[in-house]
């Protein structure tokens, strides 16, 4: 897949300037679809520090729109997972009532129907969207950010072209639908704090993409478009395997005249064998670490040193780090956590 137009070679550190802001707002964005698990744990350290290190405010969203997938059990280990760590937020789950942004709670994905239902209809209004009608295994994903392998082939969308009657016959007959982002054909181009400038063709981030599934369920490009825009966030730190869904949330903005967050799109942590740590990793999920003994500051420590910010690897709360992060310390690749990593994070030797 292309995805950068001029992505950087390993190791250059890339002119980008992402300390002109005003104090940032930045935001840890969990799907309590599973325990937290060392990979989640590194992408949150890392937005927290940027955040941080600038003076700037966090918030926290749980994003827990897939009815299938989300427990309310993961939500609330993944709150004392993050505690546990060290890292903290201002506004969130938990805290009191703030008022970081005009409009910018709930901060529960799940209570926040009405917020996406007004953005959808305004692009509904606008002639952005459209009905379509094919069923696709993408339909149980689509609540969920699209990892990689999650998204099916792309293919043009027959509902693209259907006749206003043939959309009213359809839905008329019952038929339900999902409903679509009309995508210009033009490229969305922006610059990542770690990937430098990037570019996608409409047919590389895959094209018109849905909004609502047809069951009604808000899809997870409209949420976090919408959300990031209406609370404010100036900047949103995560893994690399979201760089894709980047364009369709910038047109998401685009289109409702939100403004846009940076984006910083950090390198991946990998298992041993190359795999993209997931929630299906037990054994490297926060409480099985801690259940061996793995204390919150020596995987802090250890993370940091990944992040090319605490080259001894020693242990470190993450306040202490504050100020040391800068995506130019970043590795350009992604990084294997090896199984005598997890054996000294649990514990051996001290
Ligand atoms: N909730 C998403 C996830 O856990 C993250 C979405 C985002 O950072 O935009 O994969």
């Amino acid at each position: 897949m292309t995805v950068c137009s001029q992505a950087p070679a390993a190791g250059t550190a890339v002119p980008v300037d992402f300390t002109d802001d005003l104090p940032p707002l930045g935001r840890l964005a969990p799907s309590p679809t599973g325990l937290l698990h060392l990979g989640n744990a590194w992408a949150f350290l890392l937005a927290w520090l940027s955040a941080r290190g600038r003076g700037g405010r966090i918030l926290l969203r749980m994003e827990d729109l897939d009815p299938q997938r989300s427990r309310p059990a993961f939500a609330a280990a993944i709150l004392e997972d993050l505690a546990w760590l060290g890292l903290d937020w201002d506004a969130g789950p938990g805290c009191a009532p703030t008022a970081l942004a005009p409009d910018c709670g709930p901060f529960v994905q799940s209570q926040r129907a009405p917020v996406y239902a007004e953005a959808l209809a305004r692009l509904e209004a606008a002639g952005h969207t459209y009905p379509c009608f094919c069923s696709r295994r993408e339909l149980r994903l689509l609540a969920s950010a699209p990892h990689p392998g999650e998204e099916g082939p792309e293919r043009p969308d027959p509902c693209r072209t259907l006749g206003a009657a043939e959309q009213r016959r359809r839905l008329a007959a019952g038929h339900h639908a999902a409903l679509r982002l009309r995508c210009p054909d033009e490229s969305i181009s922006f610059t990542d704090a770690v990937m430098g400038p990037c570019s996608f063709s409409p047919g590389e981030f895959g094209g018109d993409f849905a909004l609502r599934r047809s069951d009604g369920v808000v899809a997870y490009q409209l949420a976090v478009a919408v959300d990031d825009g209406r609370m404010g966030v100036t900047e949103v730190v995560r893994g690399r395997d979201l760089l894709p869904s980047t364009p369709r949330q910038l047109l998401v903005m685009r289109f409702l005249g939100l403004r846009t967050p940076r984006y910083a799109h950090i390198p991946l942590l990998l298992d041993a064998t190359g795999e993209r740590l997931a929630k299906r990793h037990a054994s490297l999920s926060l409480a099985a670490l801690r259940a061996r003994g793995a204390r919150p500051e020596r995987i802090v420590g250890f993370l940091a040193k990944l992040a090319g910010i605490n080259p001894g690897g020693g242990a470190a709360r993450p306040w202490e780090l504050v100020g040391r992060f800068s995506p130019d310390a970043l590795p350009r690749e992604d990084l294997r956590v090896m199984e005598n990593d997890m054996d000294s994070l649990a514990g051996a030797g001290g």
